[in-house]
């Protein structure tokens, strides 16, 4: 059997690629093109990212861990726009073909990818520096997305879940720090494992006006917002939510983590003050803690109790 033929069924193996029960999906792995039928009345949403070795995640990771994460991180943009989770294509470059480790890959992808009906469907394989890069495909009801350009004066900001583990993580993972084995734990998952808010998005698109997912820190990415709603913003440091753990951590860097570190993959979003109540029975039922930080204003950046770094993660 030739190497990439290897690799093919791999993840033509797994169950990931399983199209069974899936109307919507006529043709998956194993042929020229995969073929889709969009469900009747529904849109497709789709995003694509690309996950460098050494840059988005650590040298010899665990393949597990690393095809987890790949999935959740671009599973969080289909969050983000409120879209339920349909099927991706991947995009593989490999420095060589180690099938213990393509199968760790690939176990770890559909850990995440398989309970959330994400099915993989097509992709390439070439030979180079470790490289994933993958295309999330959504469903989502035509005019129901919940866009960044919709912010509307005097609204809430919110945001889902607690920021800056994932970045307080990254020296621990990396080894470059030494931590309890408590600690190790906890920051351990708390980057290699973030948890798209799928199911979050999906109720939260009918009540929310703009809404984003934190990848490079709460701080860099609500300007994204608020450049595409042509608004401004006050943001209150005292009301983010961090962790316990961190804060005993490090209590000095703690909400500088929380505005500027990435890696978060929380929601942020914005919604009338009305809708309060709506939002803290949807998230409440989740369980999901939900944090309301700030108004949305006429103009300017504010951030009341902060007067640290602002800028998140820098690609260039
Ligand atoms: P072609 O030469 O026609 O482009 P390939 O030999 O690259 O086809 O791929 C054969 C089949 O395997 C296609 O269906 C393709 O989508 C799938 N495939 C190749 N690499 C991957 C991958 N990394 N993940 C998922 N599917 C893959
Ligand atoms: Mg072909």
């Amino acid at each position: 059997m030739k190497e990439f033929e290897l690799i093919q069924n791999i993840f033509q193996a797994s169950m990931m690629a399983n199209t069974q029960g899936r109307d919507d999906i006529l043709v998956g792995i194993g042929d020229d093109c995969a073929q889709v039928a969009v469900p009747p009345g529904q849109s497709l949403v789709f995003s694509m990212d690309t996950l460098v070795e050494g840059r988005h995640f650590p040298l010899d990771a665990d393949p597990v861990d690393i095809g987890y994460r790949a999935v959740a991180t671009c599973v969080s943009d289909l969050a983000a726009m409120g879209a339920k989770p349909a099927f991706f294509t991947l995009a593989l470059t490999i420095p060589e073909s180690d099938p213990q480790w393509l199968a760790g890959l690939a176990q770890g992808m559909a850990e995440l990818a398989e309970p959330i009906g994400l099915i993989l469907v097509g992709g390439d394989t070439t030979k180079g520096p470790l490289t994933l890069t993958l295309q999330v495909h959504g469903y989502v009801e035509a005019g129901q997305t919940a866009l960044r350009s919709h912010a509307k004066l005097g609204d809430d900001i919110y945001v889902t879940g607690l920021l800056g583990d994932a970045s307080a993580a990254v020296p621990i993972v990396t080894g470059e720090v030494q931590v309890s084995s408590e600690r190790f734990d906890y920051f351990y998952d708390r980057f290699w494992r973030p948890a798209p808010r799928l199911i979050a998005g999906m109720a939260l698109k009918r009540v929310v006006h703009a809404m984003m997912d934190i990848s490079d820190g709460l701080a860099q990415d609500l300007q994204h917002i608020l450049k595409a709603s042509g608004v401004g913003a006050k943001l209150d440091a005292h009301a983010l939510p961090i962790s316990d753990t961190l804060c005993q951590w490090q209590p000095e860097a703690a909400v500088t983590l929380a505005l500027t570190g990435g890696d978060d993959y929380e929601l942020c979003f914005t919604a009338a003050p009305e809708m309060a109540d709506e939002i803290a029975l949807i998230t409440q039922t989740l369980h999901l803690p939900c944090t309301k930080v700030g108004k949305i204003v006429a103009s300017g950046f504010d951030i009341d109790g902060y007067q640290g770094e602002r800028h998140g993660w820098q690609h260039f």
